[in-house]
């Protein structure tokens, strides 16, 4: 979709990764928009496909069966994915509130959180009941009750509050499933009661007669307990209170009710419904706001209201997706016209269903296998897909056209979100230097802008920095100190650039912690591709803005830098530490001792993974944990491995484990063996191997496979690769005395390092000229 070669135009924000969203990506990655960059934010990388949810909760599918990898599909399909939560929506200034990041701007905005089960309103409900969605929430709920009645001894009631479609498919799926648990433990499944409570005066309200009697005497065989026109007012330990007074055991209750929209909605001035949900009119525009659409169950048709279910949400997709390409044109909207009459297939926990559709009601097993089908295929279309690319030079024609056609428009003549005449101006001056590969400075204004809301850590050594500008900065070296210096500096890796700035601190610091040394100054170098000046002023901002969040935590100020227009987005920094001039705390690489024990505090594998995020083929949830462990600071783990007498140190990054293992044998005259099976690894690293996918970096660093002496036991394992993977912001490698090994990995973890682990030892020098041995 955005190839790094085009500069961006229009920023098309979805918030959300729900049914609707995912088919917009889709539509967007078939039929790029040149200039279009799509940002999706959401709280959940994996996001659940609501058809096969009670099939995965009776057991008939694997979490990856029914989860979209948002991270892989947006990866894919040329979108960022910002993993964050949602929380108001600055409509004046076109920019999305996160929960944990600086705001998203926005050219046009698009819907799609789903709905909640109201539980603030019922006393007790939300600290007791455990409400269907947020489904990801419900899933560790779930996976906690199945650990439960593993345990339980005696009889437990389940309760479940709502008699909708979703509430009985819920409660058949989780009885199958838990009856089955207790069977496979030589247990009586009879132990577990079930009790169905509902407002309204009959199951299913919205499904025909017939549906609704093969789902009552359904439930009557299974021994379900119903109670209709029983509404629950109360929750409080093991028990339910309803509005006519009755109370109801309920060891745990799970909540399916009629739901709305989250509170955050209220703030941002959209026009919603009694329940919350946002009205949208038949083209899915929010009513006061033609730049923010809504779709799926947060959506309010005002023209007709829908049931909120996942079948409207994914139906919306191809109008929704329509209209926002319709409205970047400047084109008119088409109006959306939901189907009257759908069909349902709610199964029944045993690979059974009924289908209802109108008056029409149908079941059997034959009518499982087809909704399994129908649920299949729908995932195909988001799991398996190879890595969508536009063609570079006919985009790149499309975009020069488009600017150019935008600068000889008359004002009065631009509709829509097509380019004033100055940001057509700035397109194709962008495209020209893209085209011609030239750099030059960022405008000095767009710099001013950006860099002046940074807050760099104020520091008394400090004595000319950010907050009074100059030629260079001037920075006191305080007395008894020495100064430690480095410098770092790499490509983005990831289309996100607060988390960028963030792990690029991160990965500079690594290396004054590693030698035991403060982080004082530092002074930035980065280079922005050419673009729309708002839209590089925001890059630089977010960029900057993470960076200095890192390096104000470690203490360390920004004083300077220098930023330039290049192809690709990259960032670097110098630093000066602090360290006492007599040496005394500093952690050396060749310091090790015949001995010692390796401690490494992070796990291993963003080579690996990055190469293949790169490719649309490492699973979100990966990126995400190694992003987790990218982010975290070196800082104190540096402080741990001083305290307990480490001898040596270094932080893991280009050369991987070997190399950088090797730098601190060679120096400290030792050698090591290595375990393989104690290391450390970053989930799915040796799934990316496996597949043959590596950093471009790694031939490099294999190069070095002749410093381990028994390498050839090992090549055929996994595993072995991952000794070259190059790291980014990686973990510290040190030689700890044994004596000590222990309680430093037991202070490491319990610092957050929880990776941490013993990897190895260090012997006396042998004859050999290969320093490792390698153990499995
Ligand atoms: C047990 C059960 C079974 C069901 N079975 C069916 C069925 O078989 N067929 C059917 O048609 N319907 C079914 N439904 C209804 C269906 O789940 C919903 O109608 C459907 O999920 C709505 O889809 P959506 O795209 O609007 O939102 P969702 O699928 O809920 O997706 C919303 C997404 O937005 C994200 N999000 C939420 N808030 C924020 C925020 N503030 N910031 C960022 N991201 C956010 C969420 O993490 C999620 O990824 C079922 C419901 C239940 C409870």
């Amino acid at each position: 979709m955005q190839s790094s070669e085009q500069p961006v135009l229009r920023d098309l924000v979805l918030v959300g990764g729900g049914h609707s969203h995912v088919g917009v990506l889709r539509m967007f990655a078939m039929k790029p928009e040149p200039g279009l960059r799509i940002t999706v934010i959401c709280t959940d990388t994996d996001t659940p496909y609501s058809g096969m949810l009670p099939g995965y909760v009776a057991g008939h599918y694997s979490f990856d069966d029914v989860h979209i990898d948002l991270g892989r599909l947006a990866a894919a399909t040329g979108a960022r994915l910002y993993r964050d939560e949602v929380i108001g929506i600055d409509r004046q200034n076109q920019q999305v509130i996160c929960r944990h990041r600086p705001p998203v701007a926005y050219d046009l905005l698009s819907i799609n959180i789903g709905s909640t089960p109201q539980v603030q309103q019922i006393e007790g409900a939300q600290a007791l009941a455990v409400p269907v969605k947020p489904i990801a929430q419900f899933n560790q709920r779930w996976l906690q009750l199945l650990v439960k009645v593993r345990e339980w001894r005696g009889r437990m009631t389940v309760a479940v509050v709502g008699g909708g479609a979703g509430g009985v498919e819920l409660l058949l799926a989780m009885q199958y499933r838990l009856r089955h648990e207790l069977k496979a433990l030589g247990r009586n499944p009879e132990d577990l009661n079930f009790v169905l409570l509902t407002a309204s005066d009959t199951l299913l309200p919205t499904h025909n007669s017939g549906v609704r009697a093969r789902f009552v005497r359904v439930l009557r065989e299974r021994n379900v307990e119903v109670h209709t026109g029983a509404e629950v007012v109360q929750v409080s330990p093991g028990c339910l209170h309803t509005k006519n007074g009755r109370t109801f055991d309920a060891d745990e209750t799970m909540w399916v009710t009629q739901a709305g929209g989250p509170a955050w909605l209220q703030s941002t001035g959209l026009a919603l419904d009694a329940h919350g949900f946002i009205q949208v009119n038949s083209q899915l525009q929010t009513l006061p706001d033609p730049k923010i659409f809504a779709a799926g169950d947060i959506a309010c048709f005002s023209e007709r209201p829908l049931e909120k279910a996942g079948v409207f949400a994914v139906r919306m997709a191809k109008p929704l997706a329509s209209n926002l390409r319709r409205s970047l044109r400047g084109q008119a909207l088409q109006p959306y016209t939901p189907q009257r009459r759908w069909l349902a297939l709610i199964s029944t926990g045993n690979r059974y269903a009924v289908a209802s559709r109108g008056p029409l009601g149908f079941a059997g097993g034959w009518v499982w296998r087809w909704k399994d089908s129908i649920d299949r295929q729908f995932m195909r279309r988001f799991n398996e897909y190879a890595p969508m690319a536009q063609p570079r030079t006919a985009s790149l024609w499309a975009l020069l056209t488009q600017a150019f056609s935008a600068w000889r428009a008359p004002a009065s003549g631009r509709q829509g979100m097509q380019l004033s005449s100055e940001e057509s101006f700035q397109a194709l001056s962008a495209i020209a230097m893209r085209c011609g590969g030239c750099g030059a400075k960022v405008g000095a204004n767009i710099l001013s802008r950006a860099l002046g809301s940074l807050q760099p850590v104020a520091r008394p050594d400090v004595l000319i920095g950010l907050h009074e500008p100059d030629d260079a900065a001037v920075v006191k070296v305080p007395a008894g100190k020495a100064v430690v210096q480095t410098v770092d500096f790499f490509r983005a890796f990831i289309d996100d650039p607060y988390l960028f700035g963030k792990v690029a601190a991160n990965h500079a610091l690594g290396d004054i912690f590693a030698m035991g040394g403060e982080p004082q100054t530092a002074t930035a170098v980065c280079t922005v591709p050419p673009g729309l000046e708002a839209k590089v002023e925001d890059l630089l901002l977010q960029m900057m803005g993470g960076a200095v969040e890192v390096l104000n935590a470690a203490g360390c100020s920004l004083v300077g830098g220098h930023t330039g227009e290049g192809r690709e987005l990259a960032l670097g920094f110098a630093i000066n530490g602090l360290i006492d001039e007599k040496m005394a705390q500093v952690m050396r690489k060749g310091g090790m001792q015949a001995g010692d024990l390796l401690v490494l505090t992070k796990p291993i594998g963003t080579g690996t993974l990055f190469a293949a995020h790169a490719r649309g083929a490492a699973r979100g949830r990966w990126i995400d944990g190694a992003m987790q462990s990218m982010l975290m600071s070196n800082q104190v783990g540096a402080q741990i491995l001083s305290a307990y007498g480490a001898t040596a140190c270094t932080d893991l990054t280009g050369f991987g484990l070997l190399g950088h293992l090797v730098e601190m044998t060679r120096p400290s005259g030792v050698d090591a063996e290595l375990q393989l099976s104690a290391l450390p690894l970053m989930d799915g690293a040796v799934e990316c191997v496996k597949a043959g996918i590596v950093s471009s970096l790694q031939p490099a660093n294999v190069r070095l496979r002749r410093a381990l002496r028994n390498a050839e036991e090992f090549v055929q394992d996994a595993r072995y690769p991952l000794l070259f993977d190059p790291q980014t912001a990686g973990g510290l490698l040190a030689s700890v005395p044994a004596e000590q090994a222990d309680a430093c990995v037991a202070a490491l973890q319990a610092a957050g390092y929880a990776h941490t682990a013993i990897i190895g030892r260090v012997m006396a020098a042998g004859q050999a000229i290969e320093p490792v041995v390698l153990k499995t």
